[in-house]
């Protein structure tokens, strides 16, 4: 039997499921999953403090795309205690990540399948001789290649804790996820945290984050309707403490937030004229719900402004680079993002700031070089990044066997 390899370069959220769905597509007998920082643990997910929570419940994280609550029969299994809806340490996915691999692969080896992970960042791919290049010019080959490189460089946070245990002061670029976490960790350690973002505007808040499966869906206009009515001028005109206040006060109670992660979940493959045209209008307004923040780790941030900890302005990462005595700069959302470029049958990977960035998933595919998680930048519609990464990846490993299966019929022809 002729063997079908499967090259999967990332071995984040999107790296894992496609290895779990690509073995039990049975097209493939060996897999290689190629990763600097070993497999589960350079997703953008990883975290070095308990303090920081996933974004998304229990209910949402399954990297399974079969069993959407496998992350929480794992929660259960480990006598972690918490309901689907609950948000837990980063920490804890992260094991699932590693165990539900590692589980997986003593299966598919023990069915005469073979895993390699090899511990090396790629640097390119030649889809004519169909070669990985690792960062220190190995090449493999191989059948077909999953790219699922992440959002941004690995180890987005660059942060050396002997620095953090000597900081008095940090300045923390950015004011949405990334930075969060980082700030909620600086400001536990006592660290007095300023956050500067363009905007100087928080992610809104939101106790639950659910895909609907029944009840009402909401039109469009309905949704829009809301969000202009609860987005009030005088709202918007409001600062981010203000807003952080509001948000939370109102989480347990607004329905207007779940409508608009609604309607942009049932939009995200194909988003209608009007949801376009509210893009383009309201980014900003609309990229505030599209990656919320948990109920909990708003109250640590609001907390820690209270405590006059945490500060939060609106401003240019430039002006405040200046070093300064035992002040920390650290990057918590501008980092590097995936670039790949095509140059003759080579497409190189490089890490870019994030506006010269433009990956073109379609192109790639067309060399059998396929995409996955947040490296498609689909993923930027989405409310619920994981669901959409396991479909996605049961979808590409399709596509894989059909563009297999016209080579063969054409060589029979
Ligand atoms: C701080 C933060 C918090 C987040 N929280 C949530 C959340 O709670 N819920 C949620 O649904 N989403 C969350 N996200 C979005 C999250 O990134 C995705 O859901 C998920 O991690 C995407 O999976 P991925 O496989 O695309 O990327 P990752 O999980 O980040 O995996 C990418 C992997 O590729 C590897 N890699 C990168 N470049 C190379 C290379 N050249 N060669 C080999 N390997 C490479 C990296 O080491 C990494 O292991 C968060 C993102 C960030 C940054």
């Amino acid at each position: 039997m002729k063997v079908k390899h499967l090259a999967i370069v990332g071995g984040g959220v999107a790296g894992i499921s496609a290895y779990i769905s690509a073995i039990r597509s049975g097209a493939f007998n060996r897999i290689t999953v190629f990763d600097a920082c070993g497999v589960g643990k350079g997703s953008g997910l990883s975290a070095f403090s308990d303090r920081m929570l996933c974004n998304t419940p229990v209910e949402l994280n399954s990297i399974d795309a079969d069993n959407v609550m496998d992350f929480y029969h794992y929660c259960v299994r480990q006598g972690y205690a918490c309901t689907p809806q609950d948000y837990v340490p980063r920490s804890l996915f992260v094991e699932y990540l590693v165990r539900t691999f590692e589980q997986h692969r003593r299966q598919f080896d023990a069915q005469c399948g073979r895993t390699e992970v090899v511990n090396l960042s790629v640097n390119a791919i030649n889809h004519q001789t169909r070669e990985i290049i690792t960062s220190s010019g190995q090449r493999y080959p191989y059948d077909n290649c999953l790219l699922c490189l992440g959002p941004t460089r690995p180890s987005a946070y660059d942060v050396d804790q002997s620095e953090v245990e000597n900081a008095k002061n940090a300045v923390v670029f950015g004011t949405k996820l990334s930075a969060i976490d980082l700030s909620i960790y600086l400001c536990s350690k006592g660290v007095h945290t300023t956050m500067v973002s363009p905007s100087g505007e928080l992610p809104s808040v939101r106790t639950r984050l659910y895909e609907r499966r029944d009840g009402p869906r909401f039109s469009e206009r309905v949704a829009l309707r809301q969000l202009r009515e609860a987005k009030s001028l005088e709202y918007r005109k409001l600062n981010a403490y203000s807003k952080l206040t509001r948000d939370i006060h109102e989480s347990g109670t607004n329905t207007w937030q779940d409508m608009i992660g609604d309607m942009l979940q049932r939009n995200m493959h194909k988003p209608t004229p009007l949801i376009r045209r509210t893009l383009m209008l309201a980014p900003r307004i609309i990229k505030r719900y599209l990656s919320a923040f948990t109920y909990g780790n708003a109250v640590l941030i609001q907390q820690f402004i209270d405590q006059g900890l945490l500060t939060i302005l609106k401003g240019n990462k430039y002006d405040y680079l200046s070093p300064k005595e035992r002040t920390l700069h650290l990057d918590g959302g501008d980092a590097l993002l995936p670039q790949l470029t095509m140059n003759d049958h080579v497409v190189q990977i490089t890490y870019e700031p994030s506006s010269k960035v433009n990956v073109d998933v379609e192109t790639l595919s067309r060399y059998g070089i396929y995409a996955s998680g947040a490296l498609n930048r689909d993923v930027d519609l989405v409310v619920n990044y994981i669901r959409y990464i396991t479909q996605n990846n049961k979808k590409n490993i399709s596509l894989m066997m059909k563009e297999r299966r016209a080579q063969y019929e054409d060589l029979c022809c």
